[in-house]
């Protein structure tokens, strides 16, 4: 029997892995896709994160992967409104570094098979879990072949679709937000080097990022879901609201997204545990989600290991564990609403109301703040 089963090999299963694999728990990641997928959702890596990389020696490799942003710039119709700086965050994060999510996938997996070989085990479908007090027992598929495994406790990471909380039965309320948007990624074809861009416009916000390889990812308001929208029209509609031209036919990612807010009503039944999406969702904006699921795996796998040691199963810490990080979560949401408020269309006599409330709020005195806010500073757990 295994200490710990991990349902899901995103980066949140892939994370806890690595620190499980640490802690000398044995454990295994079962995973159903065959490969990392290739959609890029995640590009956004916050200075807590980073530091609870070093935990597991993975930091120093997604640093050098990705750009570190050291500054985010807030323009207008009139040009550049503020810049908000990230000096002050963190001694030695001092950025929020960017890095598409399958190229951050693939670095912890890779991580994960040094630390502990043959631990992801993909096409592995979980179907079904039974617990006692004692045990859960998992049944999946893998290939055409049924496997029954057990372990003492299951980490359902397996996303905002979670099987396992609905195995759990546990209740995953929320909303769909009317805010829509569609993002791309181009060539880098502007003078802002590795600063991120927000526009806010009064058609809606325009926001845009320096990807590795000279690229540079945009994510544009959109009044409605443009699922058939192509590079052609993004590029337009940045045009619009920018005034800049990006080169449609050399677009190497098109997607686009709605925007959700939603949480499990627990994140613990029995000795079953959900982190991640599987137990919060927030919009993207802000990029907060993924990064909320490392700072669950990281207060988690502490008590789980103490929870494996333990003789009987005491559940007030996991039971602690769950109440703290649905109030992380809550509070993720809110930034992410008051993101979403701030890059809503305006009539354009209001434009000049919202700049001057920017304004005010990039002052020297109020800046730091913003800065710990961004790049969420608040969310780092104790141990
Ligand atoms: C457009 C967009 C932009 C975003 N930008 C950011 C950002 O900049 N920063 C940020 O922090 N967050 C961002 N997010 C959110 C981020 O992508 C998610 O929070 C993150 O992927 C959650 O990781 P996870 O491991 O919990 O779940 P997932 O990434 O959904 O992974 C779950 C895994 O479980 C596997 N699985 C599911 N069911 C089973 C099963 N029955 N058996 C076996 N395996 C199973 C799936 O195949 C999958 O690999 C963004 C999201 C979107 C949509």
């Amino acid at each position: 029997m295994l200490d710990v089963l991990i349902v899901g090999g995103g980066p949140v299963g892939l994370f806890l892995g690595c620190l499980l694999a640490q802690r000398g728990l044995s454990f295994q990641v079962l995973e159903r896709r065959t490969a990392t997928s290739s959609h890029s959702r995640a590009v956004g890596l916050h200075p807590p994160a980073l530091e609870l990389f070093e935990r597991v020696g993975a930091a120093q490799a997604a640093v050098q992967a990705g750009v570190p942003v050291r500054s985010g710039v807030l323009r207008g119709p009139g040009g550049v409104v503020g810049e908000l700086d990230f000096a002050g965050v963190s001694p030695r994060y001092p950025f929020v570094l960017v890095l598409p999510q399958h190229d951050t996938e693939k670095l912890l997996e890779a991580r994960l098979s040094e630390l502990a070989p043959h631990s992801l085990r993909r096409s592995v479908v979980v179907q079904s879990l039974t617990q006692t007090n004692e045990r859960v027992t998992v049944r999946a598929l893998e290939g055409e072949a049924e496997t029954t495994l057990q372990a003492r406790f299951v980490v359902g990471a397996d996303g905002r679709r979670s099987l396992i909380r609905s195995l759990l039965g546990v209740a995953f309320r929320g909303r769909t937000y009317p805010d829509t948007y569609l993002m791309g990624d181009f060539p880098d074809t502007t003078a802002y080097g590795s600063r991120a861009v927000l526009q806010l416009d009064s058609g809606g916000i325009v926001e845009s990022f320096p990807l590795p390889g000279q690229r540079r990812r945009w994510v544009a308001y959109t009044p409605s879901l443009r699922l058939t929208a192509s590079a052609a029209d993004l590029s337009t509609l940045l045009a619009e609201r920018t005034g800049l031209h990006v080169p449609a036919q050399e677009c190497s990612m098109l997607s686009a997204f709605e925007t959700r807010r939603h949480a499990a009503q627990t994140m613990l039944r029995g000795r079953a545990v959900l982190i991640g999406d599987a137990a919060h969702e927030v919009s993207p904006i802000g990029g907060q989600g993924m990064n909320l699921g490392w700072l669950d795996a990281a207060a988690l796998a502490p008590l789980l290991e103490q929870a494996v040691q333990g003789q009987p199963f005491d559940t007030r810490p996991l039971e602690q564990f769950s109440a703290a990080r649905l109030r992380s979560a809550r509070r993720a949401a809110r930034q992410a609403e008051i993101n979403m408020w701030l890059g809503r269309p305006l009539t354009p006599l209001l434009v000049p109301a919202r700049e001057a409330l920017m304004r005010a709020a990039l002052r020297p005195i109020s800046a730091p703040k913003l800065a710990d806010v961004f790049t969420m500073r608040w969310s780092l757990p104790a141990s």
